[in-house]
């Protein structure tokens, strides 16, 4: 016989400051009007990997689900292909709610812990910071050992095999002047630069 399982929620599990902190975001200000028609969900390409779809990720944010959404894998699935928010009928920017909730998932380190999308993500950041280049073999290497170094044993000999044919380099490229690249990273969405930042 199957057995179904309901997991209730009341509303003392809500963080009402969560939808708020998303909103302020622009291009999330209209998460309220969702009349949870579900296209989203229809035409993302990878909905069906997801553990949770689109349009239940807009509802519990909504209602400052604040955890379940974290600990999905939705928000780093996304591949930000953009379809949802182009067919949203409500005009509702899907992809940049995903957006925001990824880096407010970074900011709090509030992800499933060696979740591979998320190292991967924070890995690439850090290189591109630190030098404006990604080294592939270095990303690799990060990412393994950081999530499963296990599988840096059965990876050995094809890293070894690629290098030796000059497909990857062990040494870093760098950018003529990476510090532009710090200061366009961190150039604040409502278009104040340095100057205005100092003041
Ligand atoms: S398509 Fe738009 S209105 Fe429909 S469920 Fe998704 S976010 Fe909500
Ligand atoms: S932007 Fe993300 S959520 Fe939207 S359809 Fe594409 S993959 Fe799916």
């Amino acid at each position: 016989m199957d057995v179904t399982t309901r997991h209730i929620k009341y509303q003392a599990d809500c963080d009402p400051s969560f939808p708020a902190a998303i909103k302020k975001v622009p291009g999330c200000e209209k998460l309220d009007s969702c009349i949870q028609c579900g296209t989203c969900s229809g035409v993302c390409p990878l909905s069906i990997y997801m553990d949770m779809t689109p349009r239940r990720v807009m509802n519990l944010v909504r209602y400052g689900f604040k955890k379940e959404v974290m600990a999905s894998n939705t928000i780093w699935l996304c591949s930000s292909c953009y379809a949802c928010t182009v067919e949203c009928p409500r005009e509702i920017k899907v992809t940049d709610i995903m957006y925001a909730l990824k880096q407010m998932a970074i900011r709090e380190r509030a992800y499933p812990r060696r979740f591979a999308m998320v190292v991967l993500a924070n890995e690439f950041y850090k290189m591109v910071r630190a030098r404006g280049r990604v080294n592939e073999i270095h990303l690799v290497t990060r990412l393994n050992l950081l999530t499963n170094p296990l599988k840096m044993l059965g990876m050995a000999r094809l890293g070894i095999e690629l290098i030796r044919r000059g497909r990857f380099s062990l040494r870093p490229e760098s950018v003529h002047d990476p510090q532009r690249i710090r200061e366009i990273m961190e150039y604040p969405e409502d278009g104040n630069g340095k100057e205005a930042r100092t003041q």
